[in-house]
């Protein structure tokens, strides 16, 4: 409401209310006040909701062992939330939580479960998700540095730890987004006012990447106002990676023809099928020609925690901005990304701002913790650093690191386990720990095939796996990243991909 419209209220009410002004504002603020009492449970009631929060927690986390990959979309299911009404009075805690189990959490896809294996699976610790309780409870602002200097220099330690085993160095820009696409659109846009872009230049600036690229990329790139740029697909290899002589040869033809060679974009990890592009070489074709080099590393970057993975990822520490995603790799609850970018001042140019009313809080960029809205398009935001610090500080990072060592074992395991069948083809060894297949019966058609067993699989339930489409063909990926996939797991889906084949 504004001002005027404000005192025009005020002033019709207590006139009809023929009591003077301040005094009837007075009664009017005391029977308000009263009425928000439900916002403000009492300890009592705090606790007693909490012990039933908490039980329903660990129903869940009871359940989780035996609860399928997926539980098909149930349209009955979620119509339970259409009659749990958005009333004007406060409902019991029971109905509320008996709401979200039977509408929510027992439909859909299940990113917990140690069965699932789509897409690239999320987990979601239970420690991670403490953090996020407390960070909400406490409400810590962590939008500017000196509203929350404790906050903020939780969330740069994190970062900073993250920075030392990327190889980035201490004093890198970066900034906790909520997850890869963000954390991509952060990179585009900084590494377009480095260069810098300008709006009559787009049509020549020219933009590598591949048919593996993470339709993230693509998103940003439009978002950021470059659709026009000439995007380059350079060529995979037989394992998916981008062909550098290739990349080498596309940017030498671009600078002869006039155009403006501006950003590399490498996958380390590539959603399909895992794949590493040969970061060494692609960063010393952008050093020599002086072109922005960028890793996506959403997926894979966790990877460079442990010792097998950091040596697959050798060279992500040459990149000018890296992206990695803690709400995978690290498996913190959704709504975690990561974006580091080489030159801090750079990610401050195309980020920082001032407006009169963030006056006490002006930009120090030398600062050792600078405010992470200087480096952020966003302001306001959630202290997402805590889920993650949590995690690491009542796990040890010693358990992250065996987790990802884990996932890699199994990966090859997998990849050993299906290629003795004689009717499935497996893809070329996993870089990382997404396993690619396909069934190939003699007698029928196997991109049908291959639709049909991801399908019936789907519909059992007992794992989920998704598919992909790789030079025309229905492609089934298995992607081992569930904090809870072990051994057993991975037993389980193989069985489940055989038993299926020969029911089909
Ligand atoms: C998941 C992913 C993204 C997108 O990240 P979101 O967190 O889903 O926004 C980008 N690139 C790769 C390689 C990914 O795996």
């Amino acid at each position: 409401m504004s001002s005027t419209s404000a005192a025009a209220y005020v002033t019709l009410t207590a006139v009809d209310n023929s009591i003077e002004g301040a005094d009837f504002l007075r009664r009017r603020a005391e029977v308000l006040a009263a009425q928000t009492r439900g916002l403000e449970p009492n300890s009592d009631e705090r606790r007693r909701m909490l012990t039933k929060v908490a039980t329903y927690a660990e129903d869940w986390m009871a359940a989780l062992p035996s609860l399928p990959g997926q539980v098909p979309d149930d349209d009955d299911a979620v119509a339970a939330l259409d009659g749990r009404e958005i009333a004007e009075t406060a409902t019991d805690i029971d109905a509320v939580l008996e709401a979200l189990w039977s509408g929510v959490d027992r439909v859909g896809v299940n990113e917990s479960s140690g069965r699932f294996f789509g897409y690239i699976p999320g987990s979601g610790t239970y420690l991670g998700a403490l953090g996020d309780y407390l960070a909400a409870v406490t409400n810590r602002y962590v939008g500017v540095k000196p509203a929350g200097p404790g906050a903020v220099r939780l969330e740069r330690r994190v970062l900073a730890w993250i920075a030392s085993w990327l190889g980035y160095p201490p004093d890198c820009g970066g900034d906790l987004t909520s997850g890869g696409s963000i954390a991509t659109q952060t990179a585009v846009v900084t590494a377009r006012e480095a260069a810098p872009v300008e709006p009559e230049d787009i049509r020549r600036t020219v933009v590598y990447l591949t048919a593996q690229t993470h339709h993230a990329v693509d998103k940003a790139l439009r978002i950021a106002g470059l659709k026009r740029a000439v995007y380059r697909r350079i060529p995979v290899d037989a394992a998916f990676r981008m062909r550098a002589e290739a990349l080498n040869e596309a940017i030498r033809q671009d600078r002869k023809a006039g155009l403006r060679p501006w950003l590399v974009v490498a996958s380390a990890g590539s959603t399909d099928t895992g794949a590493i592009d040969p970061l060494p070489a692609l960063a010393d074709i952008c050093a020599a020609h002086d072109v922005w080099f960028h890793v996506d590393a959403a997926y894979g970057g966790a990877f460079a925690l442990c010792e097998p993975g950091r040596r697959k990822l050798a060279g992500i520490e040459r990149s000018d901005s890296v992206v990695f995603d803690p709400h995978k790799g690290l498996f913190v609850p959704w709504g975690t990304g990561v974006v580091l970018i080489k030159d801090r001042n750079a990610m401050a140019r195309a980020h920082a701002y001032q407006a009169a009313y963030l006056a006490d809080f002006s930009a120090d960029l030398g600062a050792h913790d600078p405010s992470p809205a200087d480096l952020s398009p966003e302001l306001t935001r959630p202290f997402r650093g805590l889920r993650v610090w949590m995690t690491l500080q009542l796990a040890g990072v010693g358990a992250l690191r065996a987790a990802l060592e884990e996932k890699l074992v199994l990966a090859e395991y997998a990849h050993l386990r299906l290629g003795e069948r004689e009717d499935i083809e497996v893809g070329p060894p996993p870089d990382l720990s997404v396993v690619i297949f396909r069934w190939v019966p003699r007698d029928r058609d196997s991109n049908e095939a291959n639709h049909q067993l991801n399908h019936a699989l789907q519909d059992d339930g007992r794992i989920y796996l998704s598919s992909t489409i790789i030079d025309g063909q229905v492609t089934l990926r298995l992607a081992i990243l569930n904090a809870r996939t072990h051994l057993a797991h991975v037993d389980d889906a193989i069985d489940a991909i055989v038993d299926m084949t020969k029911k089909l």
